[in-house]
């Protein structure tokens, strides 16, 4: 029997990929190079083409243009198809897809390849074991629970031994407190099987979080590519700051990397030209306080949410602001506070109308 944690784990390049489904142009040159064994996510809003993408690459739709390599043998490209069962791409969709009246390890079995075929009872055994369920072989699906039910999908996945897990948003079935803990024990059966992932979803926690790069599909292209660390502390536009994480905006006015707002005078991290401009603050850079050296504001109204509290509050000259600090801080409506910057900003040239369309719309 092959080693059954050897994962052949492959790299994939995509190269100036186009897809359009009638009149309406979904992929508009997407470049994407993902390195064997790593962690990937396709991160964008409703509807930017990430599903598309990830069929482009298991083969299940053709670029109009573009190519896809995968262990640097292409598979897609001007004249070359090379069919989905011989990509040794696996797909594991949003909600399992478990057979409901196969038993856990027939489903296991349903995924191994042939030469794997042999040793089935083993390798079933292996994989569940692999995914932290080996005593539930016997049990139906729908006697075990949603997250149970992902992880036996993913055993299913692995054990076809595929060079390449896509994973289309596989944790947006699943209620907000079980996801977290899913998609961590999942995160770590890829790491610890070595698998090349490719993972979508629109979630930015769930990108920053789990991945060790992260690809920023917007308007059909790859807006930026980078390490979860580079996309949040450096996005290089103010619609990729505003899809990585939250904000708080202010605008102002920029000479030589230095922007005048009602908060004072911030230092730009990014580059910015002069002139009018808008700072991305992110929310734990900002600190609310009775006796900060800070920029005067006045409560407005706090809202406790538990484990922090978002206090509105109102600058000088007009400008709303709402900051979240942690646990209770014990303003009162209408107390006069500080508001204090921690760290350099990010600053963007104030958007034109073109550019102020809400993301959403950007990928038509
Ligand atoms: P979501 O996050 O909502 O799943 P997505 O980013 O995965 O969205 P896609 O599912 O790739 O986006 O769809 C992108 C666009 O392409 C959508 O407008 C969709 O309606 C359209 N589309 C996808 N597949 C087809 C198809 N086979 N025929 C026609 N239009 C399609």
């Amino acid at each position: 029997m092959t080693d059954p944690m050897a994962l052949p784990a492959a790299s994939v390049q995509a190269h100036g990929i186009h897809k359009a489904f009638g009149m309406r142009s979904v992929l508009r040159g997407v470049d994407l190079e993902v390195p064997a064994g790593s962690i990937t996510a396709i991160l964008g809003p409703s509807g930017c083409g990430k599903t598309t993408l990830l069929r482009i690459l298991a083969g299940f739709e053709d670029p109009d243009l573009g190519t896809v390599r995968i262990a640097g043998e292409t598979v897609a490209s001007d004249g070359v198809t090379v069919p989905v069962h011989r990509r040794r791409v696996g797909l594991m969709p949003q909600e399992g897809a478990l057979f409901p009246h196969l038993s856990v390890g027939e489903n296991v079995a349903f995924g191994l390849g042939r030469a794997d075929r042999e040793h089935a009872r083993a390798q079933v055994a292996h994989w569940l074991e692999v995914v932290g369920l080996g005593d539930l072989a016997r049990a139906r699906p729908h006697e075990i629970s949603g997250g149970q039910q992902q992880r036996v999908a993913l055993a299913r996945a692995l054990a076809a031994r595929p060079r390449v897990l896509l994973l289309d948003e596989p944790f947006a079935a699943l209620d907000a407190g079980l996801r977290v803990r899913v998609r961590e024990d999942i995160a770590a059966i890829l790491r610890d099987t070595g698998t090349t992932a490719i993972l979508v979803t629109h979630d930015q926690s769930e990108a920053l979080s789990l991945a060790d790069s992260v690809a920023l599909l917007i308007g059909g292209a790859v807006a930026q590519h980078g390490t979860p660390a580079d996309l949040y502390h450096r996005p290089g536009t103010l619609t990729s700051a505003r899809f990585i994480g939250n904000t708080v905006e202010i605008t102002g006015t920029a000479e030589s990397g230095t922007v005048h707002t009602a908060l004072g005078a911030l230092r730009s991290k990014v580059t910015v030209g002069d002139g009018p401009a808008v700072v991305v603050l992110r929310p734990e850079q900002l600190r609310v306080g009775a006796d900060g050296s800070g920029s005067p504001a006045r409560v407005r109204a706090c809202r406790f949410y538990g484990a922090d509290t978002v206090v509105h509050v109102t600058l000088d000259d007009g400008t709303a602001l709402q900051v979240r600090s942690p646990g209770a801080p014990g303003l009162d409506e209408g107390a006069d506070v500080t508001v204090d910057v921690v760290g350099d900003v990010l600053a963007y040239p104030s958007p034109t109308g073109r550019e102020r369309v809400s993301l959403g719309e950007a990928g038509s």
